[in-house]
C-alpha cells in the first residue's frame, strides 16, 4: 500500500494568505463502524476570510455536524489538512488541539449549555478560571462581556431565573470571555421564539460588524442563513453550493417589522 493512501498521510499544506483565517484543503472524514464506513464529508475545500459570517446550511445527514466539529478542533479529518489561524491543526494531539481552540474559538450551542444553579456571572468566568485568570480580572471580563451583550442587569441570575434568549446570550457571553477571533455556533435559534431568534441573531451581527468577529452558523432553515454574508450548502458531504448573501436580512429590521406587526394586530 502506497502511504499515500493511509489516513491522514497526505500532501503537503498549500500557502495560505494572512487573510484567511480558515483553510480546508481536500478534507475527508468517514466513520468507521463494524456495518458500514459513512463519508460524512468528500473532498471539501474552503478557504473563509476573517471577519466572514458565514452560514453553513444542509439538511440532516449532510455533514454540517462533522464540519463544525472538524473546524472547531473538536475532531481531525480523515484526509486532508486543516490550517486555522497559519496553524496546521490536522495532525496536531488532542491536547495541543484544545490549546488552539482555547484561543481561537468560542462556541455557542442550540441548548446553551450552562451549569445550573450557577450564576450568569459565574458562568461566564468559567472559561478564565480554566485559564488560570486571577478572580478579581475574571470578575472584571465576565462583567464586561455581560455588559456587552446587554444583560448587565441580571448578573446574579441563574439560568432557570433567565428566558431563553437571555440564556443564549449569557452562552454568547462566555464564548466572547476570553476574547477569541472566530465564533461557531451551531443552530444558536434553534430553541428560541421569533423575537427572541431576532435578538440573537441581531448580536451576532454586531459583533461580526462592530467587533470583527469571524461568524460560522450553522442552521438547517434558510432564512436564519440570510443573516450571514455567506451561504454554504452541503449535501451529502459535499459543499453544493458556495455564494454571497445577495439579499441580507437584518436583525434590527425584522425585529422592527415584527413589533409593528404586532401592534396593528392588537390595534
Ligand atoms: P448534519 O449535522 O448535517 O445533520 P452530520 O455531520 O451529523 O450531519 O452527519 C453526517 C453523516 O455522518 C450522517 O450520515 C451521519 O449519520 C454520519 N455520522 C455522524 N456522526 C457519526 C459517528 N460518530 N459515527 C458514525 N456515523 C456518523
Ligand atoms: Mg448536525
Amino acid at each position: 500500500m502506497s502511504s499515500d493512501l493511509q489516513p491522514g498521510n497526505t500532501a503537503a499544506a498549500r500557502a495560505v494568505p494572512p487573510e484567511v483565517l480558515m483553510s480546508l484543503q481536500d478534507v475527508e472524514k468517514d466513520y468507521v463502524t463494524e456495518a458500514v464506513t459513512v463519508h460524512a464529508l468528500r473532498t471539501v475545500n474552503l478557504e473563509i476570510h476573517r471577519g466572514e459570517f458565514v452560514a453553513m446550511v444542509g439538511q440532516s445527514g449532510s455533514g454540517k455536524s462533522t464540519m463544525m466539529n472538524i473546524i472547531g478542533c473538536l475532531d481531525r479529518p480523515t484526509r486532508g489538512r486543516y490550517i486555522l489561524d497559519g496553524i496546521d491543526v490536522t495532525h496536531r494531539s488532542n491536547d495541543a488541539r484544545a490549546v488552539v481552540r482555547n484561543r481561537l474559538i468560542g462556541f455557542v450551542f442550540q441548548g446553551f449549555n450552562l451549569l445550573p444553579r450557577t450564576t450568569a456571572l459565574e458562568n461566564v468566568e468559567l472559561p478564565l478560571v480554566y485559564r488560570g485568570v486571577s478572580a478579581g480580572e475574571r470578575a472584571k471580563r465576565a462583567l464586561k462581556a455581560l455588559q456587552s451583550v446587554g444583560l448587565a442587569d441580571r448578573l446574579h441570575h441563574t439560568p432557570n431565573q433567565l428566558s431563553g434568549g437571555q440564556q443564549q446570550r449569557v452562552a454568547i457571553a462566555r464564548a466572547l470571555v476570553t476574547q477569541p477571533p472566530l465564533l461557531l455556533a451551531d443552530e444558536p435559534t434553534g430553541n428560541l421564539d421569533t423575537r427572541t431568534s431576532y435578538e440573537v441573531l441581531g448580536l451576532l451581527q454586531d459583533l461580526n460588524r462592530k467587533n470583527k468577529i469571524t461568524i460560522v452558523l450553522v442552521t438547517h432553515e434558510p432564512d436564519i442563513a440570510e443573516y450571514a454574508t455567506r451561504i454554504i450548502g452541503f449535501r451529502d458531504g459535499r459543499v453544493r453550493l458556495d455564494q454571497p448573501v445577495t439579499k441580507r436580512r437584518f436583525a434590527a429590521d425584522e425585529l422592527a417589522k415584527f413589533e409593528a406587526e404586532l401592534e396593528e394586530r392588537s390595534a
